[in-house]
């Protein structure tokens, strides 16, 4: 069981899956407030750099769990270069259908939404691993701007505009979910060039040392396409956030 394999080609060296720089994950461990032993549960953790800082930084215990191989060995890594191996585990499954017995303080998907089929498929979902009172946390992108059409849309690499909402919509069908936004933090096109551009480097890098790889002609193809792509596109229209929910009452 993995991810298809281009994934693990144009994102190995990444960290951080995501549109976040280091510094947006320790903001938002920071908004959270979170307390030392908080039990923190991730579905499609990546790279694990979110539990293994905030394990670090706020003393939180947890696990996570994603379908990648690569990602759940460079997570298990990280964790014994932070030195917190004993308080975070990484788990390579399908994180679909994924109910913890260990209720968590934060419960969150983020950049991984189709794991519970959509936004509020993976709040139900994460909704029950949760304990009361406890805060959901979904990464999840949101037009900037509505694309003035269906090629633009695609060209963000979206099925069509309808995938996403602008951000006070997303935030309104939050609460029509029956959840208070409790705090949020958010991409810029600075942390966005870091998530997209970080691939290029990569894939010349992989392209020079596996030329005759079947993939090599794919990878060939995105590294002379998506540059302009996603300065013409993604960079424009494509909002990335992380909202932090808790049920009301
Ligand atoms: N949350 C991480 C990773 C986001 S990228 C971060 O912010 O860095 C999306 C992740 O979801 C990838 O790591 C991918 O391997 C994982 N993934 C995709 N489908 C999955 C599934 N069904 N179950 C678990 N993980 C999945």
């Amino acid at each position: 069981m993995d991810i298809p394999r281009i994934f693990n080609i144009t994102e190995s060296t990444h960290r951080i899956h995501n549109p976040f720089t280091p510094e947006k994950l320790a903001t938002l461990g920071a908004a959270l407030r979170l307390e030392k032993g908080t039990r923190v549960l991730d579905l499609g953790s990546g790279s694990g750099e979110m539990l293994c800082t905030w394990a670090r930084d706020y003393g939180v215990i947890g696990a996570g769990i994603d379908m990648s191989q690569l990602f759940t060995d460079q997570a298990r890594l990280r964790a014994e270069e932070l030195g917190v191996a004993d308080q975070v585990k990484f788990i390579h499954g399908d994180a679909a259908g994924c109910v913890s017995n260990e209720k968590a303080g934060v419960a969150a998907c983020l950049g991984a939404t189709w794991i519970g089929g959509g936004v509020s498929g993976t709040i139900e979902l994460l909704a029950q691993s949760l304990r009361p009172g406890g805060i959901i946390l979904i990464g999840e992108p949101y037009w900037r701007q509505l694309p003035p059409t269906e090629d633009v849309a695609k060209g963000c690499l979206a099925g069509s505009i309808s995938d996403f909402l602008l951000l006070p919509e997303l935030l309104r069908v939050f609460g029509h979910l029956g959840y208070d936004v409790v705090e949020l933090v958010l991409a810029d096109q600075d942390s966005w060039d870091r998530y997209e551009a970080a691939k290029w480097l990569t894939m010349r890098r992989w392209l020079e040392a596996n030329p005759d790889d079947e993939l090599a002609k794919e990878v060939r193809a995105q590294l002379t396409s998506e540059p302009v792509r996603y300065a013409a596109y993604t960079r424009e229209y494509l909002g990335w956030g992380a909202f932090a929910l808790m049920l009301q009452w």
